[in-house]
């Protein structure tokens, strides 16, 4: 599936970074085009794989490239009145080779937060394709200003676009480590994962896995509905050697022992499609009541067991309580890795949300507050007790 990316922001821009590197190392042919926009001159300074003419500055005359410091109502405004800059940088953009816009940003800050339901809401007036978002959710230990941008962002961007890909970052902060290495493995799981899910649809037909494997429609189509998404992954490392080894599932390889370990191969397809749906996904919720769900197993083609995968996908079926659950393939010749992704589109049981919702309303209570006190405790610390001092005019 080819994409318009648009990283709104730091975050947004590093992720879109991160994606355009995932492309070239892959080959996988899903960034079709990459805009990274931002009010802060350096963060677009430091991107390393997106083309200097799409990385766009707005806001210059009102923050003068520093960025909007957390004000994600400024940044929702500066876009606005940008908006043309931002659509410059568009027009250069194939938008007939494109089949979707993904539009990239941490909800937790300003920029991208304010700025990325305005572009989105943008571009659905203007184009056909459908516009996905992919919003990041700030860690809880950052602070009740993230969330609180966080969750009015959510509310907006869900709104504004086909789509909602959600990552979470309280999900997958690690303790003990630099913000910014943090940072660096996050983005690389983040990419993985919606990098074999977008690069299934980008597979040619034909050969002799042509009728299984995923068509860009099947995104598409699952995304299709609106409403939030999550994604699941899990993979497990195979000796792709045409020679044989002793990987795990190398025995499925061929010959006699193809017939006779097809069973075990069989499980072992299934138990992936488990770990992936089961395990951490990008957005940690119940799966039972998910709308709609794409199964995608990746990896050399001798390794995708077509039953093993078809169980994995009724399995799914019986635990998402879903009846549209599409499956497929994604054969990558020269990989190392069988991999199970799993988009879970139109999700509703989501605790992290609503955990969210709750410190955002107590950390808009508190700001209120003290907004309201502030005025009087500033006269109570500058008025001296008896009034016996006189300002100078
Ligand atoms: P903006 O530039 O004003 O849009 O704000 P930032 O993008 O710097 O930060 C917004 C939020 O995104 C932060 O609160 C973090 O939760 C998150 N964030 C910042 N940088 C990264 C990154 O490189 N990767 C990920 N996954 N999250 C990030």
């Amino acid at each position: 599936m080819k994409l318009a990316m648009i990283g709104f922001g730091q975050a947004g821009g590093k992720i879109l970074d991160k994606f355009l590197e995932y492309d070239e190392r892959h080959d996988s042919g899903i960034v079709r085009a990459a805009v990274a926009v931002n009010t802060a001159k350096a963060d677009l300074m430091g991107l390393d794989h997106v083309p200097q003419e799409n990385r766009v500055l707005i806001g210059q005359s009102r923050v003068k490239g520093h960025g909007v410091g957390a004000d994600n109502e400024l940044g929702a405004e500066i876009a606005e009145e940008d908006i043309d800059e931002v659509q410059g940088a568009i027009d250069s953009i194939p938008v007939h080779e494109v089949d979707a816009f993904l539009v990239i940003s941490g909800l937790g800050g300003g920029t991208g937060s304010g700025g990325s339901p305005v572009i989105a809401k943008h571009l659905k007036r203007i184009y056909t394709e459908p516009v996905y978002g992919l919003g990041v959710l700030p860690g809880s230990d950052e602070g009740g200003i993230y969330t609180l941008n966080a969750a009015r962002s959510f509310q907006t961007f869900v709104r504004e676009v086909d789509n909602l890909l959600v990552f979470d970052n309280d999900a997958w902060r690690k303790s003990g480590e630099s913000v910014q290495g943090g940072y660096d493995e996050i983005n690389e799981e983040i990419v993985t994962r919606f990098g074999i899910l977008f690069g299934a649809g980008e597979v040619e037909q034909g050969g002799d896995v042509a009728e299984s494997v995923v068509d860009s429609s099947e995104i598409i189509n699952t995304l299709a509905g609106g409403g939030v998404s999550t994604v699941g992954y899990a993979s497990e490392t195979v000796d792709n050697d045409t020679s044989g080894g002793s990987g795990l599932l190398s025995r499925f390889t061929g010959g006699d022992e193809q017939m006779e370990d097809s069973a075990s191969t069989t499980n072992r397809i299934t138990s992936l499609v488990r770990k992936a749906a089961l395990g951490r996904l990008t957005l940690p919720c119940e799966i039972e009541g998910t709308e709609r769900a794409l199964l995608v197993t990746a990896g050399p083609a001798k390794y995708l067991n077509r039953k093993g995968i078809e169980r994995g996908r009724k399995w799914l079926e019986e635990q998402t309580g879903s009846m549209e659950v599409r499956g497929g393939d994604y054969p990558v010749p020269n990989s190392q890795q069988v991999a199970s992704v799993v988009l879970l589109s139109g999700v509703n049981n989501v605790p992290r949300i609503k955990e969210l919702q709750e410190v955002a309303i107590e950390a808009q209570d508190n700001i209120d507050d003290i907004r309201d006190e502030s005025e009087e405790n500033l006269q109570d610390l500058v008025e001296d007790d008896e009034d016996e001092l006189e300002p100078l005019f």
